[in-house]
């Protein structure tokens, strides 16, 4: 059998990888600044990460969410201590997507409305149809995405004033696009998005999946504008690899036994893995080091020219270029042995490992120098 070809794939085949190194079959050595989309937090193959999972394997024999798995619970405390939000209860589950859809849901069965209010160049993952296609009243929720969907534009305080109504069950918003393109939700956009979903009992989701868990400098990229979400989903560099995704569900929201449900959400080696990404960014101050390394390198790339415009915070950055990139993501790759994404057809996409070091920075620096010098 071969697999259904829907990813288009450089021929390169890495086989090890340690921090943001990564070797192909070949002994070739390769810069990884991309992470696979966000996931690579504390680094490809950290010690640390590496013995939890480790410890762990000798438990995936007798699992089950019927009965009681202590290492949920370490995830749920560790994670309400770092990102501060302790109050609010943890769901697990195991992407992104599978992170929303609960999350549409909550807020549905929350306020019994159906229409959702999201924004042009959201991404929120590649499901739509599993529950609509559910015949279980009690697990489907008033909504059905694709009909009541719609989009504004985003960071349009305006346009949120006048469509977010009383019949509105919920806006999901991420604090950061990322495949739209690294645009930084403004503070006055989330905090008039927070005062709106009160004012009319809509429930505010912030899509954390791709700009949270530290990324940007602090745990969730909507804490730079001080407001508090009622959801916030979550996955990608949650595990550093091992997929696993969540949604944190402030205190208005009651559990009741069979309202949500999966699997293998909340897994022991995926809650291992999670729990080590906690222990690390906390020992190592990866939240702090994202904010460093990443003003430095915003800074230096807003310094070169031929570059229209640098957007993002941290360590989650868009270089937009005044023409299609792909030629400039295929010479750091082949030329200078490093890897970069894209956004949208002009922008240069960075999500490097959390823990990256000034050398690092400096390799990307010149490397980004040279093929900017030789167009
Ligand atoms: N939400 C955002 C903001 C994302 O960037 C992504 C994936 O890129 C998703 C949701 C979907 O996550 P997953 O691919 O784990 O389902």
């Amino acid at each position: 059998m071969n697999l259904f070809n829907v990813y288009p794939l450089y021929d390169i085949t890495p086989v090890k990888a340690l921090g943001s190194t990564l070797w192909d079959k070949n002994g070739v050595e390769y810069l990884d600044l991309y992470g696979g989309h966000a996931v690579i937090s504390i680094g490809h193959s950290h010690p640390h990460y590496v013995q939890k999972l480790t410890e762990q394997l000798s438990n995936i024999g007798f699992y089950s969410n019927s009965v009681n798995i202590p290492i949920q619970q370490e995830l749920a405390t560790k994670l309400g201590e770092l990102s501060g939000y302790d109050d609010y209860e943890l769901f697990l589950c195991n992407s992104g997507a599978e992170a929303n859809e609960n999350a549409l849901k909550l807020a549905s069965f929350f306020n019994g409305r159906k229409k959702v209010i999201a924004f042009t160049k959201a991404f929120h993952g590649r499901t739509a149809g599993a529950v609509a296609a559910t015949d279980n009243k009690s697990i489907v929720a008033p909504i059905n995405y694709d009909e009541h969907v719609s989009f504004l534009p985003f960071n349009d305080v305006e346009a949120l004033k006048a469509n977010v109504t009383e019949e509105i069950c919920a806006v999901i918003v991420e604090g950061i696009q990322g495949v739209g393109g690294i645009n930084v939700a403004s503070d006055e956009f989330l905090k008039a998005a927070r005062e709106i979903c009160d004012k009319t009992g809509a429930i505010l989701i912030l899509d954390s999946v791709q700009c949270g868990y530290g990324r940007s400098g602090k745990f969730f990229s909507h804490d730079f504008s001080g407001i508090k979400p009622d959801l916030m989903t979550t996955a990608k560099g949650m595990g550093n690899g091992f997929p696993i995704g969540g949604v944190l569900i402030s205190p208005k929201f009651k559990a009741k036994h069979g309202m949500l449900g999966t699997t293998f959400g909340g897994n022991h080696l995926a809650c291992a893995a999670a729990v080590a990404v906690l222990d690390v960014m906390k020992s190592e101050n990866l939240m702090e080091n994202a904010t460093e390394k990443g003003n430095y390198l915003i800074q230096n790339i807003k310094k070169m020219s031929g570059i229209k415009e640098v957007r993002g915070r941290g360590l989650m950055i868009g270089i937009e270029f005044e023409q299609p990139v792909d030629k400039i993501r295929d010479s750091l790759l082949f030329d200078h042995k490093i890897f970069c994404g894209y956004s949208g057809k002009n922008t240069l996409r960075l999500l490097p490992s959390l823990a990256i070091d000034q050398t690092i920075c400096d390799r990307f620096l010149e490397a980004l120098t040279s093929v900017n010098g030789s167009r």
